[in-house]
Formats: C-alpha cells, structure tokens, sequence
C-alpha cells in the first residue's frame, strides 16, 4: 500500500508558524519511527506538503531540501526510507494546480512511482485541504491526526463532514492499527 503523508503538523511538529530552517523543523519522534516501521513491513510512503513559504520569500528551494534531507536521514537510520517528497512552493494566490486541496502533488507523486491510480493509497493528514486532495485524487481512505492543526480540523469536519475520514491521535497509532490489520485482518474496534 501507498501512504501519502503530509509533512507539518504529521510528521514534525507545527504551531502555526512557518517552518523556516533545518533549526525549526523538529520531528515528532514516533512519526519518524512510524514512517520507518511502514516501509520495513513492505508499504511505501511519500509526502505531499504546501510549502508557499517559499512563495512568501521566508526560505529557498535549498533550505526545505535540507529539511527532507534530514528527515530521510531519521528514517534511514531506523532502517525505513521515504520513497518520494514533493512540495508546492506556490502563493495561493498562484492558483496553480499543486497546491492542497488540488491534486497536483499527489498526481506527481502517482507518476513518480509509476502508478495508473491512487486506489491503494491513504491520505494521512493534520488539515482539511489534505484529506479533500486525497478523496479528491482517488485515494480509498483519508485519515486525520490529532497532532498539528488536527484538533481543530477534527472540530470543523464536525460541522462539515467530509467523506470517509478516520481520526488518530497521531501518525503513529495510525500505523499502528494498519500494520496490525497487515497480521490479523481487519480489526473489529479502533
Ligand atoms: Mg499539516
Ligand atoms: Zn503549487
């Protein structure tokens, strides 16, 4: 299976403010670990991020790769690896085709692993515009974390239900359970 990870408030920690250095971005620990126990057990993972900062003039093309870079690093050291990242360096005032909700990111990321669809793939998310890009993109499941934005998305979906979308304390018990269905079949409680 593919899981398609949105990286600020999913896999590192975010408060709200841009992330503008190596410095700030600081990983939630069991994300990493998470990430690392999936490709071990055979999934692959990507990332999909909105990154207008970069649009903004708040960092460079080279900061954020050094942010990727050291993530791949975590998750090597813990014998995992990060099969794909993209990002979208646009203003939203761009209207380009990449920037969460569209779906530009997770084409890109369908084509670069050269698959035809997105059936067998998850969304994993922190942020409403995430799980509608992977609804929207054909994903068969969106899943919110609570870490992050996620609290408040989890609110909002509330009063403004969207589709299937289930709801984790954090990546890491989403892998959890999906690493536990991998043995057991499906579970019957979450
Ligand atoms: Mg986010
Ligand atoms: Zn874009």
């Amino acid at each position: 299976m593919l899981i398609i990870l949105d990286r600020d408030g999913v896999i590192n920690r975010y408060h709200g403010e841009y992330i503008c250095s190596v410095e700030e971005w600081l990983p939630i620990a069991s994300s990493i670990e998470a990430i690392a126990r999936l490709t071990r057990a055979g999934h692959q993972v990507a990332v999909a991020t909105n990154q207008s900062g970069i649009a903004r003039g708040f960092y460079d093309h080279l900061i954020l790769n050094a942010m990727h870079a050291q993530l791949e690093r975590l998750v090597e050291s813990l014998g995992g690896r990060v099969d794909c990242i993209v990002y979208c360096p646009h203003h939203p005032d761009e209207d380009c085709r990449c920037r969460k909700p569209r779906t530009g990111l997770l084409e890109d990321i369908r084509d670069r692993l050269g698959l035809s669809d997105l059936h067998d793939a998850i969304m994993v998310g922190d942020s409403r515009k995430d799980l509608e890009a992977g609804l929207s993109a054909g994903c068969k499941a969106a899943a919110l974390v609570r870490t992050g934005n996620g609290r408040r998305t989890e609110k909002e979906l509330q009063t403004a239900p969207l589709g299937q979308v289930t709801v984790w304390r954090n990546l890491a018990a989403f892998v959890d359970d999906l690493l536990d269905e991998d043995d057991d079949g499906p579970s019957v409680t979450r």
